[in-house]
This record gives C-alpha cells, sequence and structure tokens, in this order.
C-alpha cells in the first residue's frame, strides 16, 4: 500500500513517514500544495494525509482539484484543532476523514488502515481468504494459525492481493503500489516476490493469470 504526506511541517511529515514504513506502507512525500497536487494527480496512493495549511497551494484547493478531476483516493485531512470550520470545509471539499492537530501518530496510523480497508470494500481490520489470515493492524499474516516470517516486500505484495482479494491486479498495478516514486522499478521482480510468497504461503492461492497478472482467490469447495 502507497501513501502521499503532504504536510510542509518537515519534522511532522518524517515523524509520519517513518511511523507509516515501520508499519509496512511505502510512502512518498510532499512539502508544499503545488507539489503534493501534482503527486496526487499523477501517482497512484492508496491513501493520501494532507494538511490544510501548505505554502503555495492551501490543502482544501489541492483537495477539490483532485475532487474535481475525479481522483477518488481516500484522503485524511490534517486540521488545526480549534478550526472547526476547517473540518466542515474540508469534508464537504471530499476528505473522507480528518484527524486534528496535536494528535497520536497511532491514531493516525488507524484512520488510514480504516480509509483503505473500506475503499477495499472490508469492513475489518482483518482480512481473511481461505486459510490466509491478514491482519492490517499488526501487519502480519498468517495461514492456517501459522504467522509467516515475510520481508517487507513481501508483506506488501500479500497486502494488496489481500485488499483485492478476487480481483486480477496486474504486475504494473503492484510495483505501482509497492515502490515509492524514486525506486527504480522493475515489473520482473514481481514475479520473483510471487513466487518467493507462495514458497511460504504453502497453499497455493495466488494464481497467475496469463498475460494479466495476479489473483488470490479462496479455494471452491468441491461438493
Ligand atoms: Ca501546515
Amino acid at each position: 500500500m502507497r501513501i502521499l504526506i503532504v504536510e510542509d511541517d518537515i519534522n511532522l511529515n518524517r515523524q509520519l513517514a517513518e511511523a507509516l514504513k515501520e508499519a509496512g506502507y511505502v510512502v512518498d512525500t510532499a512539502f508544499d500544495g503545488e507539489e503534493g497536487h501534482f503527486l496526487g494527480d499523477t501517482e497512484p496512493y492508496d491513501a493520501i494525509i494532507l494538511d490544510i495549511g501548505l505554502p503555495e497551494m492551501d490543502g482544501i484547493t489541492v483537495l477539490e482539484k483532485w475532487r474535481g478531476a475525479g481522483r477518488a483516493v481516500p484522503v485524511l485531512l490534517l486540521t488545526a484543532r480549534d478550526r472547526w470550520s476547517d473540518k466542515v470545509a474540508g469534508i464537504d471539499a471530499g476528505a473522507d476523514d480528518y484527524v486534528a492537530k496535536p494528535f497520536h501518530v497511532e491514531e493516525v496510523l488507524a484512520r488510514i488502515r480504516a480509509l483503505i480497508r473500506r475503499a477495499a470494500g472490508h469492513a475489518s481490520s482483518e482480512i481473511v481468504c481461505g486459510p490466509v489470515r491478514l491482519d492490517t493492524k499488526s501487519s502480519k499474516a498468517t495461514v492456517d494459525g501459522k504467522t509467516l516470517k515475510l520481508t517487507s516486500h513481501e508483506y506488501r505484495l500479500l497486502a494488496y492481493l489481500m485488499h483485492h482479494k478476487g480481483e486480477v491486479v496486474s504486475r504494473t498495478e503492484l510495483v505501482e503500489h509497492m515502490y515509492d516514486q524514486d525506486f527504480d522499478r522493475d515489473s520482473n521482480t514481481i514475479e520473483v516476490f510471487v513466487g518467493r510468497l507462495r514458497k511460504k504461503m504453502g497453499v497455493d492461492l495466488i494464481e497467475t493469470v496469463r498475460g494479466l497478472g495476479y489473483r488470490i482467490q479462496a479455494p471452491t469447495n468441491a461438493n
């Protein structure tokens, strides 16, 4: 899952980025409204954290532009605590949720998890596919109750497929959601990660859909 943070407070931006990376996300950062707007307009994020008070272009304008252009990405606004009118304006502009400053990073993480889950149509923090369970809260996965020891890339791959279970996901899409904008992307590596993941899982739930990509699906009962 790939997140964009648009926040001009350098320390806060870095703090959020570190916490999100630790939780298994790929993170891009922007420090003003114009840069943030550009990235959100051109890169496929799974969620965006957007500050309202930004240089160059304020957060509400950035959000209005994205929504006006049809970008449906979940957006979590960062608002000043005493500015209730900002919250109203933000929600009217198309924000999905907000957190008032100062906040605990844990709260932002929980809200981001919920936004991504809901955008993919999952109500619970645990996503289940046959014997595989993905706990989005602890960033852990199990097969038949046994914890999988996954690298961060393998976890991201599995998490993306699980959020989109039953759907065919192309290699390009996986690359776009597993790496940040600066990464030297090579879609061939996806095949390698899928291979490793299948081996670690020990169950064949990740199907290769020839020429299209991959799909994780619970086995259908024969009876
Ligand atoms: Ca600010």
